[in-house]
């Protein structure tokens, strides 16, 4: 089993490149943004609670997503692999993550984050927010808070699996099939 941690700031493409890596790689994509919204619009006691953070730019907390994660996750007994898009988010969740996999013998064999800088992920976010009808990408001020919350509390999750040897960082900028090459390159190597 491989699992890869898609990692990078908002906007930075993980959604757009991890379902085309999920066909070619056979592992199965986890969003917690995805399962968030999902949550939202069947109104569940779970999307109630994770409204108000989405809309405002900041994270839903630990407790809530780690646990929506793990449900996920044992949801496919056939996976060969996962990839986690948007997860973890904080040193807890990858702490939390590390555990879970630990318990069925498994570990993250990659992290692999995507550079964009600041100003491009506005525009991007900006431009999503005209057609995905996200609450999120609509206001320039809460997709700059989403990118404050990304520096502060999820970047350091890079250096914790930098530690274990198994982040890299490629370059997210370019056409998405050259960008879907440089990835599927690094994970064929992993
Ligand atoms: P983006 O990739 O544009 O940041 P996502 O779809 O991954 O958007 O996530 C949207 C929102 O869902 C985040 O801004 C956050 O509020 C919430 N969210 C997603 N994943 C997590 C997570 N792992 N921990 C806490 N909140 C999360």
């Amino acid at each position: 089993m491989k699992h890869l941690i898609l990692f990078g700031p908002p906007g930075s493409g993980k959604g757009t490149q991890a379902k085309q890596l999920e066909e070619k790689f056979e592992m199965v994509h986890i969003s917690t943004g995805d399962l968030f919204r999902y949550e939202i619009g069947n109104e569940t006691p779970l999307g109630l609670k994770a409204k108000s953070f989405i809309d405002a730019g900041e994270l839903v907390p630990d407790e809530v997503t780690i646990g929506m994660l793990q449900n996920k996750v044992n949801m496919h007994p056939e996976a060969k692999g996962f990839i986690f898009d948007g997860f973890p988010r904080t040193i807890p969740q990858a702490e939390a993550l590390d555990l879970f996999l630990e318990g069925r013998g498994e570990c993250i064999n990659g992290l692999i984050a995507l550079k964009v800088d600041d100003e491009e992920i506005v525009q991007r976010l900006l431009e999503r927010g005209k057609t995905s009808g996200r609450a999120d990408d609509s206001n320039e001020a809460v997709i700059r808070n989403r990118i404050d919350v990304y520096k502060e509390q999820t970047s350091p999750v890079y250096d914790f699996y930098d530690e274990k040897n198994v982040s890299q960082e490629i370059e997210g900028v370019g056409s998405i099939e050259a960008i879907f090459e440089r990835l599927s390159t690094a994970i064929e190597a992993l």
